[in-house]
């Protein structure tokens, strides 16, 4: 499209160069988190008042585009193409007709995939009904797959946006799933695209985790409530809800622990963040996001529950598509738990956190740069 960036713009990256130290001070009670956020923090927005209409016209335009196209997903998903979809290709090229020796290799395939064993059943059913109306030849099994599994994923469900109003976004996930940098990736997104963002450091367990949101936050010019390590997770949310009321803020994103001592700690604090929410601001739309790894397949899936139990979840974030064959794992996600997937990470550049648009996503799994070796 003509208003991609411009490719000489050096991508934005969010990898934590700078030391802790530099990390902003941030107020840690509530009265100094009712404060009106510093100047320095409110610079794009008020930069942007003052900007002309070819100024303004030009930032528009060298936006970077957050939406996944067919092509960008494509080249992300390559492994996945090579490990899944080539493989099915390459089945249809070897065998001259269905049979039961060919299904069974099929849902090999597709199980290797992470598609998961509803999903995988599923697809060889479709195939066998196909089969017996005279549907399906090793030609067209492909095709065949391609609209089984793009009925599978159903409408696309984006992160909902509600004007004027608070809308609460809190990230829960296991240590090491991407949690911290695609919460940074979204508090810099939405700010770039106009918004006026808080972040909620309410992963106390560990320290280096406030430390990483305070970069984030500080590189996007976003604000931040923190409270020490081993602080109430709680608190900081009272607080970061008081301070985004006083301060007109429209998207708080909350950052949470992955891991406590034990399961029953993550779940009473998980419930307990969530009870402040509920209290403090009933009438904000609150999306619950769980954020899991694609490189974990369906290992990953499993933590869902823990999840589940704990707080209500509204969908996923998928993490690290791009390095993965495992991305059949989107299918399950949608089967399994029910949850939309919202967000795909397709890298570690701010762009590269992109909407999931369940079409192009099939698109570019099935598309061209996936054919099987003659
Ligand atoms: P947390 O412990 O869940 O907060 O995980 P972090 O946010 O610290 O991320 C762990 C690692 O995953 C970091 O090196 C990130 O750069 C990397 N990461 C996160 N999202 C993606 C992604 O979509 N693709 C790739 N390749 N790496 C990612």
């Amino acid at each position: 499209m003509w208003f991609k960036r411009k490719p000489e713009q050096p991508p934005v990256t969010l990898e934590p160069t700078e030391t802790p130290a530099a990390a902003p001070e941030q107020p840690a009670q509530t009265a100094q988190a009712e404060a009106p956020a510093p100047q320095a923090t409110e610079a794009p927005a008020a930069q942007d008042e003052q900007k002309g209409f070819w100024a303004k016209t030009w930032d528009f335009l060298n936006k970077p585009i957050f939406v996944a196209e067919t092509e960008a997903m494509s080249q992300a998903l390559e492994k996945t193409k090579s490990g899944f979809i080539a493989r099915i290709k390459k089945l249809g090229n070897r065998w001259t007709k269905i049979d039961e020796d060919m299904l069974e290799e099929l849902e090999e395939i597709l199980l290797e995939s992470d598609v998961g064993l509803a999903v995988a059943e599923g697809a060889i059913a479709h195939v066998r009904a196909k089969h017996k109306l005279g549907e399906v030849t090793p030609e067209n099994l492909s095709d065949v797959l391609e609209a089984y599994l793009r009925e599978q994923l159903g409408e696309s469900a984006p992160l909902p946006y509600t004007p004027n109003t608070l809308n609460i976004i809190m990230l829960v996930g296991v240590n090491g799933v991407g949690k911290t940098t695609t919460l940074g990736k979204l508090a810099h997104r939405y700010q770039i695209e106009g918004r006026k963002v808080l972040i909620a450091a309410a992963d106390t367990f560990r320290a280096a985790a406030i430390e990483q949101v305070a970069i984030w936050a500080e590189r996007s010019g976003v604000d931040l409530i923190r409270h020490k390590e081993g602080g109430d997770a709680a608190a900081v949310v009272f607080d970061a809800i008081r301070a985004a009321k006083a301060r007109g803020v429209d998207t708080l994103l909350i950052d949470t622990a992955g891991r406590l001592h034990n399961k029953s700690n993550l779940m009473a604090e998980l419930q307990k963040v969530r009870k402040i929410i509920e209290r403090e601001a009933p009438e904000a739309p609150v999306e619950a996001l769980l954020v899991l790894d694609a490189t974990t397949g369906q290992n990953g899936l499993r933590q869902a529950e823990v999840f589940q139990e704990a707080t209500k979840l509204t969908g996923v974030i998928l993490t690290k598509l791009d390095g993965t064959a495992k991305g059949g794992v989107v299918f399950g996600i949608k089967k399994q738990l029910d949850l939309p997937v919202r967000l795909v990470g397709l890298g570690e550049k701010v762009e590269d956190l992109k909407d999931f648009d369940a079409g192009v996503y099939v698109d570019a799994l099935f598309s061209e740069a996936a054919k099987p070796e003659a």
